[in-house]
C-alpha cells in the first residue's frame, strides 16, 4: 500500500494557499524530495519520490529494504538478550560475546586490561558483590550497551521507517543543497543529526536514509548493519568519531574510526562506547554468533555480504 506523503499533501495545501492568496504559510517554501509513503510490512514503512510511469523503487530494492528492516529489528532483539543473560541473570559470557567485546570495544578478557583506565576491574563472570554496585567493572561495560541496544530494540522492533537517499534523483536534502557527486559512496545517513553526543528525543533528529540503489545487493545482514548504525544516531545521539591525527609533514588531519579504518583498532574503550559503528558491528556479531569486520581490502563479505 502506497501513499502520499502527509508533509507532501500539506506542502501542495499550502502552496495552494500562496497561490490564491499570495501568502506563504509556514514551511510553504521548504523543498521535499520524496513524495510517497508504502508499507512494505506492518512495521516497516519506506518513504521515496514517485517517478511515474517508472518502477521505481523496483521490486529488488523494496525486498533489500524489508528483508535488511526485519534482520535489523531480529539481530538487535537477539543482541540485547545476550547481554542481559550475563548483566541481569549473572550467567557466564558466552564466547561471542567476549570476542565482541575485544573485536568492537577493545576491551579484552585479560583481567590487567582496565580500558585504559576506564574500569576498576575487568574481570570475567565476576561473582556478585554488593560492593561492585556502582563500580566501573566488565559488567558495568556490557550492561551500559545492553541499554543501549534495548533503546535502540525499542524503537527498531515499534516500527522502522527508511527513506531512499535517492542520490542521482535528489537535489536536497532538509534545506540544505543535496550533491550527488559527493554523495556517490553514501550508504545511508541521518538528515538532521548534528553529532553532539547529547541526550535529547531521536524524533527530533532526521529520518534514516538508505540509498536504495546502492545497498539492494546487500545481504539482509549487511543491510542490518546500516539500519542499526544509523539508529545509533537517530536514537542514541552517539556520533561517529574521528580522530585528529598529525601526519608526516607535520599537518593535522581527521581519520574517522570507521570498522573499516585502522584507527578503529586502536581506540580505547572510552571511545568505542561513544562510536556508533561500534554498537552496529557489535549487534550484527552477536546476531551471528561470529566476529564480523568492516574492511576496505576486502568489502566482502562482511561488509555487504554479511551471511547468518
Ligand atoms: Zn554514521
Amino acid at each position: 500500500m502506497s501513499f502520499k506523503k502527509p508533509t507532501e499533501l500539506l506542502r501542495q495545501a499550502n502552496a495552494a494557499i500562496k497561490t490564491k492568496t499570495g501568502f506563504a504559510p509556514f514551511g510553504a517554501e521548504r523543498p521535499r524530495h520524496t513524495d510517497t509513503m508504502e508499507f512494505l510490512a506492518a512495521s516497516v514503512l519506506i518513504g521515496y519520490k514517485k517517478r511515474p510511469g517508472e518502477d521505481y523503487p523496483t521490486d529488488a530494492m523494496k525486498a533489500a529494504a524489508l528483508q535488511g528492516a526485519k534482520t535489523a529489528q531480529k539481530a538487535i532483539a537477539k543482541a540485547n538478550d545476550i547481554l542481559f543473560k550475563v548483566s541481569a541473570l549473572r550467567q557466564d559470557e558466552p564466547a561471542i560475546l567476549t570476542q565482541v567485546l575485544e573485536s568492537h570495544f577493545g576491551l579484552t578478557s585479560n583481567a590487567t586490561d582496565l580500558g585504559d583506565g576506564l574500569l576498576s576491574s575487568n574481570k570475567k563472570n565476576k561473582s556478585f558483590a554488593l560492593t561492585d554496585l556502582g563500580k566501573h567493572d566488565r559488567r558495568w561495560v556490557i550492561e551500559k550497551i545492553r541499554q543501549r541496544f534495548l533503546h535502540l530494540s525499542f524503537h527498531l522492533n515499534t516500527g522502522v521507517y527508511l527513506i531512499d537517499l535517492d542520490v542521482s534523483n535528489r537535489t536536497t536534502q532538509g534545506k540544505q543543497a543535496f550533491s550527488a557527486a559527493d554523495n556517490q559512496h553514501t550508504e545511508a545517513n541521518v538528515f538532521g543529526y548534528t553529532g553532539s553526543n547529547s541526550r535529547s528525543c531521536g524524533f527530533r533528529n532526521g529520518e534514516i536514509h538508505i540509498n536504495f540503489a546502492a545497498t539492494q545487493t546487500y545481504s539482509s545482514l549487511s543491510y542490518a548493519r546500516i539500519i542499526i548504525h544509523e539508529a545509533v544516531h537517530k536514537y542514541l545521539e552517539i556520533a561517529d568519531l574521528e580522530y585528529s591525527v598529525t601526519e608526516s609533514d607535520g599537518s593535522i588531519e581527521n581519520h574517522s574510526a570507521y570498522a573499516h579504518d585502522d584507527v578503529y583498532h586502536s581506540q580505547s574503550l572510552q571511545y568505542r562506547l561513544i562510536n556508533a559503528d561500534c554498537y552496529a558491528w557489535a549487534a550484527v556479531s552477536l546476531y551471528a554468533g561470529r566476529v564480523l569486520m568492516g574492511s576496505t581490502a576486502a568489502y566482502n563479505p562482511d561488509w555487504t555480504q554479511a551471511s547468518k
